[in-house]
């Protein structure tokens, strides 16, 4: 079983396991995961991420990585709730902040500025950036793109597209006009609202840097069983450890949470 005492200073998680990742027979309720500390179970994420790389198959539904990806939301969920994601925003803004992976932030150039905010409708934020948010919308617990046959059953209108939850969302060519405060506000609120994504990127990147995705590797590999796959995937885990790369990671995550506590701080200062 997982041998993590109950204040995890480490990453060390009982390497030599092999079920760490696999459906466990004791609810995790019932072991030492569950006190687990986001830096403990950051790794279950990453596992997670090179999983669905490697061995697509997996058991992306299991309570280690249900937990592990909570207890890290908890981490940035609050932030984004409550202090960056401002309830004056207009939905459609909202909208396409939360369903678009990437954002794109210009200064705006003299002959437009003197107008108002876009996200917020305030003259007194007069505008000096744009937005834009691109990227198909997808689907938080598996990363998957949304499709058309996810909106209710009323066929998508041509051109229109949906977030996850079926909602119609701004086209990607949609360009907002900010003031400065909501432009760092809905910047840092996007960073936190799409890490999972993002981070998923960097691993994908990652393992392909590092030949695992080379078309050799791919050839072999399919003729794995998924349980070989899977157990592989583990290892792959295991070699990013000892590299130090998860614990790098790990440092980018939290600078990142820090930086949106700073900005938090920020936003009191404004009031
Ligand atoms: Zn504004």
């Amino acid at each position: 079983m997982f041998q993590e005492d109950e204040n995890d200073e480490d990453f060390i998680v009982s390497d030599e396991d092999d079920t760490l990742g696999a459906p466990v027979d004791m609810p995790l309720a019932f072991t030492n995961v569950a006190t687990m500390k986001a830096k403990g179970l950051f790794k279950y994420a990453v596992q997670w991420f090179v999983q669905r790389k490697i061995n697509p198959a997996f058991d992306h539904d299991a309570e280690i990585y249900d937990l592990a990806f909570k207890k890290l939301d908890d981490q940035v969920k609050g932030l984004v709730g409550s202090k960056f994601t401002s309830s004056v925003w207009r939905q459609d803004f909202t909208y396409a902040l939360q369903a678009r992976p990437e954002i794109i932030v210009n200064e705006l150039s003299g002959g437009f500025k003197g107008l108002g905010c876009e996200a917020c409708g305030r003259q007194s934020h007069p505008a000096t950036f744009t937005i834009q948010f691109q990227g198909t919308p997808y689907h938080i617990e598996t990363l998957d793109e949304v499709s058309e046959e996810d909106s209710d059953d009323e066929p998508a209108r041509r051109g229109e597209q949906y977030d996850s939850k079926g909602r119609v969302i701004p086209s990607e060519d949609r360009i907002y006009n900010l003031g400065v405060f909501c432009k760092n506000n809905a910047t840092t609120a996007h960073t936190l609202a799409h890490w999972r994504y993002h981070l998923n990127d960097w691993i994908v990147d990652y393992l392909e840097n590092q030949g695992y995705c080379s078309a050799e590797k791919l050839v072999e590999r399919e003729r794995w069983s998924t349980k070989k796959r899977g157990k592989y995937a583990n290892e792959v885990v295991e070699e990013m450890m000892k590299a130090g790369e998860i614990e790098r990671l790990y440092r980018d995550f939290q600078a990142e949470t820090d930086t949106a506590r700073e900005a938090k701080q920020l936003w009191r200062g404004r009031k």
